[in-house]
């Protein structure tokens, strides 16, 4: 039974432990990509190395024993050094989209890839719920957004962009963000925050404010809620649009002061009164301690995402979380496609079925059948990956390829239910390993070597073949996407691990 410490903490073990498993009882965690339960040890990513500060060693900690005496380091400067070393490596040939290249580019970041797939099947509660968190407005912007998304929608580089605007503007003019479900709020924190001004950025961060549980007043000068959108024509933004979205925020409980200016002088009022303040319009004072800025924005998008943004740093100011790094989140970006590759994308991801040319009055109908056409750029695992997570907790940044360098985008799929993206592979062997241990006749192996080393089926057979019965612990244990389920919403279900809200 050896003794032995870890970062300084004394722990006997039975023998035969690993460090990893001694540290995990110790409520101490190591990062793994290729430590799976149940499997033998993989020995292959070494990202989970530990020191032993006796000999200045560095070892794996899912494959090396714990020993009598020994004094194990989790997170010293070198052990960080070379899991990020090992980071960098896999992440230089990693070939994905953690995002949707429109979500990205939305100013408000609404997941866009998740309304499709909503609309699509049917969902309009979720497409109502999606669109309504991600742009607060989704009506009224369905009319006023140059839509800055579509321009770099892959969909576009094939053949015609999709319609995001329209479609968002179809589920709420249709009624479905009226629901009351997405009037529910965190419990009442007890705490109160004034917002001054009530066009897009000041009324987004009540409303991301009021949902997350604080009381939220605004102060208007104006009779109206709604700044310069109130002068648009008829023709632009149609009366009655702005204010049924308005009355949303109102029967989230956001109270409104009209006819109230704030100058400097009354701030100092309002400060004494409130936990917290966001001021939302020029020129009455600047951000600091508990003055918070929403900016506004003549793309009124923009100006939504700066009052998400603003409410969120309220939300950990009255956290007493101020004082906490902001995370650093990694992301993997594919880059320019060509339409060869795009091809390959649509063949795996594009709903035929919805692809019939029978003309649909209904406009939200024919948008549901539109959204067939999505090709679901974002990553089936951008909550749960553990290599995002792991990146993100190490700082490392993603590499740019050059074009010469850029490795073919591919996709082998499985009956339609299972897909592989060898781009995503970091060649970990777990899924050659559960393969096995479930008895597979053919199972999956390593073709190559070195960077040319791929995960394959043996002879060339269907990947089907190949995990018969051990396709969902493969997804499941996969580290990346690179195994996943085809339709998304079953993977999300089948990942436990997931470790952002997003
Ligand atoms: S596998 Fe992970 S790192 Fe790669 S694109 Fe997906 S989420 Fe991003
Ligand atoms: S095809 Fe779909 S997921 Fe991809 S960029 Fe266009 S809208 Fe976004
Ligand atoms: S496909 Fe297999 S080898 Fe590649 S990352 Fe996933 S589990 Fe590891």
């Amino acid at each position: 039974m050896p003794t032995l410490t870890i970062n300084n903490k004394r722990i006997e073990v039975g023998a035969g432990t690993t460090i990893l498993q001694a540290a995990r009882s110790l409520g101490i965690e190591i990062p793994t990509l290729c430590q799976w339960d149940g499997v033998p040890p993989m020995n292959s990513c070494m990202l989970c190395v530990v020191r032993n500060a006796k000999t200045g060693q560095l070892l794996s900690s899912c494959s090396s024993q714990a020993q009598q005496d020994m004094e194990i380091e989790t997170d010293s400067g070198d052990v960080c050094a070379a899991r990020k070393e090992v980071l960098d490596l896999i992440v230089s040939e990693h070939l994905g989209d953690c995002e949707a290249p429109c979500s990205h580019t939305c100013p408000a970041s609404m997941n866009i890839p998740q309304m499709m797939r909503q609309m699509y099947s049917g969902d309009l509660e979720g497409a109502a719920y999606t669109v309504t968190l991600g742009l607060v407005f989704p009506w009224t912007l369905g009319y006023v957004c140059p839509a800055p998304c579509q321009n770099p929608c892959r969909r576009k580089s094939y053949d015609e962009t999709m319609q995001i605007r329209d479609m968002h503007r179809s589920v709420a003019e249709a009624g479905y963000s009226d629901a009351p479900e997405l009037l529910e709020c965190l419990p009442d924190t007890g705490k109160r925050i004034a917002v001054v001004g009530s066009a897009m950025a000041g009324m987004a961060a009540a409303w991301v404010l009021r949902k997350s549980g604080h009381a939220c007043t605004i102060f208007e000068k104006e009779a109206k809620a709604g700044g310069k959108l109130r002068s648009l024509p008829e023709k632009d933004l149609p009366n009655g649009v702005l204010d049924a979205e308005i009355a949303r925020v109102e029967r989230l409980g956001v109270e409104f002061r009209y006819g109230i200016e704030v100058t400097k002088e009354s701030l100092d009022e309002i400060q004494k009164e409130f936990d917290a303040v966001v001021v939302a319009c020029n020129g009455v004072a600047p951000p600091s301690g508990k003055v918070f800025e929403a900016k506004e924005h003549k793309l009124n998008v923009r100006a939504v995402g700066n009052g998400k943004e603003a409410a969120l740093l309220v939300d950990r100011y009255l956290k007493s979380m101020n004082g906490a790094a902001e995370k650093h989140l990694f992301e993997s970006k594919i880059g320019r496609m060509e339409k060869p590759e795009l091809e390959v994308m649509r063949s795996h991801n594009e709903n035929r079925e919805a692809m019939e040319p029978e003309p649909v009055a209904d406009n939200l109908a024919r948008n549901q059948t539109e959204a067939g056409r999505c090709l679901h750029c974002d990553c089936r695992k951008r909550t749960s990956c553990r290599l995002r997570k792991w990146c993100s907790e190490y700082g490392v940044e993603m590499r740019k390829f050059t074009a010469a360098e850029l490795p073919e985008y591919r996709i082998i799929g499985r009956d339609g239910d299972v897909i592989f993206e060898p781009g995503k592979c970091i060649r970990c062997g777990l899924c050659v390993a559960i393969a096995k241990k479930y008895g597979e006749e053919i199972g999956l192996t390593f073709i190559g070597r070195g960077f040319d080393m791929d995960i394959r089926v043996p002879f060339d057979e269907p990947l089907e073949r190949g995990i018969r019965e051990s396709a969902a612990e493969c997804i499941e244990a996969c580290p990346t996407a690179a195994i996943s389920w085809r339709n998304v919403e079953d993977a999300e279900h089948c990942h436990t691990t997931t470790w952002i809200e997003l």
